[in-house]
């Protein structure tokens, strides 16, 4: 097992397959402008592969793909299907927008995903294009509905924005009643590829809370999982659960699991730092299994304490404003 010099233990790798992506969703990426990486700028599958089976090798046993949308990549599938042959990956993940899903899903079943993170922040067609600038929400509605009849865990990632979605609040969490899902409200970070219309965060985890509380005033706090970012309720009576994400408040790091691996190849101890090693430059130089593993080690003895200070030391005090497409959530 792998642990980090503050006695955590990682074993929960995020890796965005791609930077591209088929919406512009307006805090995550700006609607023009946007310079995507050269394909050869990605990890090729093999690379992503033999890192897995390197981190799986150690003890992380958890998995997410995400992007970008991930289904944007070129037979995303086949790399699925060399993650989950591999041994000690016992979780699959993925985070996806839904758009181009649902071909794959009775393959997905297949190959045993744990669950899908599918991002619908409203239920709207006129405010899902306003964010997304892309008229697709039946796509993604019908990619849920799917996910469902398969018997794919779903949860639904909303970011909450003033002036754009807080009327979607109740609606999203009214999909609960009826529906064993998980509705989980994200506080908006900067990470939108400018760093501009971003100026304080207005719905903060607790305006959330209390919000919800007003029109639901039995809702209950439940269990929150092992190393969960989320705070989990559910209103008694109801199937599923809600979930309010503190991702721009910072709450959740004392128990933080997780590495990301980023488009670029870029490895991120913390959501806020802005690279502390370039793995795609040492999967390319030759280096032996044995030499990255050391390498590796070195940066998790080095994790900064929480997302505050890992935002302290990005280089030469950058702000944060990267687009999370780069970063995968
Ligand atoms: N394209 C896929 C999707 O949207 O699900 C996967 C990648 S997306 C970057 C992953 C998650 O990051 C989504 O749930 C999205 O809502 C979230 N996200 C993107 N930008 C964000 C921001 N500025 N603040 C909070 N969450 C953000
Ligand atoms: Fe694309 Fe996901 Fe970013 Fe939206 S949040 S622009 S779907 S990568």
């Amino acid at each position: 097992m792998l642990f980090d010099n503050h006695n955590r233990p990682i074993n929960y790798l995020r890796l965005a397959v791609t930077d591209r992506c088929n919406l512009r969703c307006f805090y995550c990426m700006p609607e023009e402008g946007i310079h995507y990486l050269p394909k050869k700028e990605l990890l090729t599958y093999e690379e992503i592969i033999r890192l897995v089976r390197l981190l799986a090798e150690q003890g992380v046993s958890k998995i997410r793909l995400t992007g970008g949308e991930p289904f944007v990549r070129h037979d995303l599938m086949n790399l699925i299907r060399n993650i989950t042959a591999l041994p000690g990956i016992k979780e699959l993940h993925l985070t996806t927008n839904g758009i181009l899903t649902a071909p794959h899903i009775p393959e997905l079943k297949k190959q045993g995903l744990a669950s899908v993170n599918l991002s619908l922040d409203t239920l709207d067609e006129e405010r899902f294009k306003m964010i997304t600038r892309r008229d697709e929400v039946k796509r993604v509605q019908e990619t849920y509905d799917l996910l469902r009849k398969h018997d794919i865990p779903v949860k639904i990632n909303a970011v909450v924005m003033e002036g754009k979605n807080t009327e979607d609040i109740l609606p999203l969490i009214e999909l609960t009643k009826t529906q064993p899902v998980s509705v989980r409200f994200i506080e908006e970070m900067p990470f939108n590829g400018e760093g501009s219309h971003y100026t304080a965060l207005t719905w903060t985890y607790k305006k959330i809370i209390d919000h919800i509380r007003i029109h639901f005033p039995a809702l209950e706090k439940i269990t929150d999982p092992e190393n969960s970012t989320a705070y989990h309720y559910r209103i008694p009576g109801y199937k599923g659960s809600i979930g309010i994400i503190a991702a721009f408040s910072r709450t959740f790091c004392g128990t933080c699991n997780r590495i990301r691996i980023t488009a670029q190849g870029e490895l991120k101890t913390c959501l806020y730092d802005d690279g502390v090693l370039n793995i795609k430059h040492l999967l390319r130089s030759g280096i032996t299994d044995a030499e990255l593993m050391k390498e590796l080690l070195t940066v998790f003895a080095q994790r900064k304490k929480d997302g505050f200070e890992a935002e302290q030391s990005r280089k030469n005090h950058q702000p944060v404003h990267e687009s999370m497409s780069t970063i995968g959530g």
